[in-house]
């Protein structure tokens, strides 16, 4: 054994090892997949990771703004969409159920919409479905829970995904001198986790580039967008994406660890980190519009909250926070600006948002630019 670099061994580790051993080594799609949602030791499936004592924490926990937009968002859009009677507002991930919470207070503006609701989380996590039932036990509304997206029942729907996509897997491949070759997770000669890459190159990929250069290849992102897709586009409706990630299409590994607000090694404790990759969100708007669906922006966090009204509803919390507490108007500001930040590593300008709507939807609000299919 290296005694230089102990490795943590978790549980997931070793059954990770015991598999390898047997079977060979595994993809690093597989790797992530299995960090995140093996059934018994996957990183969300055993735990709840936001929030300031947590590992990370993501808008909705920054403010109620960002699920208060979101939720009069939806009521627009399903203004647009002609108003049906009955409409799915379906959340994918909801974390802690923050912002199904927030969006739902907002929607009551618009009685109608408020009416029409029915609540539909797709959530893995037996943990996490315990807490936004608690979050949402007086919102008046009567969630259903899936694990999977194409469970939701059929019919209109507006669909709110924020951090989601980040946590689905990725394929990784590295260009060598006769063609790309997986990136895979095996085991070093002390019998720990090791990144290493598949002895053949993969026949269907051939794009030239520099030996060395890694791509990733969203191929869980790219299936789910075209699910999505296709009932929007049959059945009415819009989704509407945020997450970190790139405009465009480019090489480089995205794929980090994170725990306790910080980053750690990949391979160093699977299960006890959290694993996400950048969205390549190019890559999607093309799936959705091959799907036939419109794309609406994409536009960074910053433009479409600025669009959605963020700094008017600040404002207004602000005056309320003033006529009762008058303690939390600078907390305010300051979430205000979290949200907002347009510096390159800023909220505002990492994030992304992006609807896929079907087509006779005209554009939505927050985006100033809508691509037909
Ligand atoms: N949207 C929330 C939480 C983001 S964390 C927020 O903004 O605060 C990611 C969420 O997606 C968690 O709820 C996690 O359990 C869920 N999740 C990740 N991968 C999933 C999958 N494949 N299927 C269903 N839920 C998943």
């Amino acid at each position: 054994m290296n005694n230089d670099t102990p490795k943590t061994d978790t549980p997931l580790a070793q059954e990770m090892k015991a598999v390898i051993t047997a079977n060979g080594p595994i993809s690093v799609e597989l790797y992530m997949a299995l960090c995140l949602g093996h059934p018994r030791h996957g990183y969300y499936m055993t735990r709840d990771p936001l929030g300031l004592a947590g590992d990370f924490i993501t808008a909705p926990e920054i403010s109620q703004m960002f699920g208060e937009l979101l939720g009069l968002w939806a009521a627009d859009t399903w203004r647009h969409m002609g108003e049906p009677a009955r409409v799915r507002l379906v959340e994918l991930g909801p974390g802690r159920g923050t912002l199904m919470k927030d969006a739902l207070r907002a929607a009551r503006v618009l009685p109608a919409f408020h009416a029409a609701i029915d609540v539909h989380m797709v959530e893995m996590s037996p943990v996490l479905r315990r807490l936004q039932a608690e979050t949402l036990a007086d919102s008046g509304f009567s969630p259903a829970w899936h694990d999977a997206f194409a469970q939701v029942p059929a019919g209109p729907a507006i669909i709110i995904a924020n951090e989601f996509f980040d946590c689905l897997p990725v394929r990784q491949y590295v260009r060598g001198r006769e063609g790309w070759f997986e990136r895979l997770v095996g085991l070093d000669a002390a019998g720990e986790l090791t990144f290493g890459l598949a002895n053949a190159p993969e026949p269907a990929l051939t794009r030239a580039a520099p030996e060395g250069v890694l791509m990733e290849f969203p191929a869980s992102h790219l299936i789910a967008m075209r699910q999505i897709t296709e009932r929007l586009v049959a059945q009415g409706g819009a989704l509407l994406v945020l997450d970190y990630g790139h405009l465009s299409t480019g090489y480089g590994d995205t794929m980090q660890a994170v725990r306790d607000h910080g980053y750690t090694a990949l391979l160093a404790e699977p299960g006890e980190a959290d694993v996400t990759v950048h969205v390549d969100f190019a890559a999607l708007a093309q799936a959705a519009r091959m799907a036939g669906a419109a794309v609406h922006g994409p536009a960074t966090q910053g433009e479409f909250l600025l669009r959605l009204g963020i700094r008017e509803r600040a404002a207004m919390l602000q005056a309320h926070a003033a006529a009762s507490t008058g303690g939390s108007a600078a907390h305010i500001d300051t979430a205000l600006n979290r949200l907002i930040d347009m510096d390159t590593r800023g909220m505002g300008q990492l994030f992304k948002a992006m609807a896929v709507a079907h087509p006779a939807l005209p554009l939505l609000p927050g985006f100033d630019r809508r691509h037909d299919p």
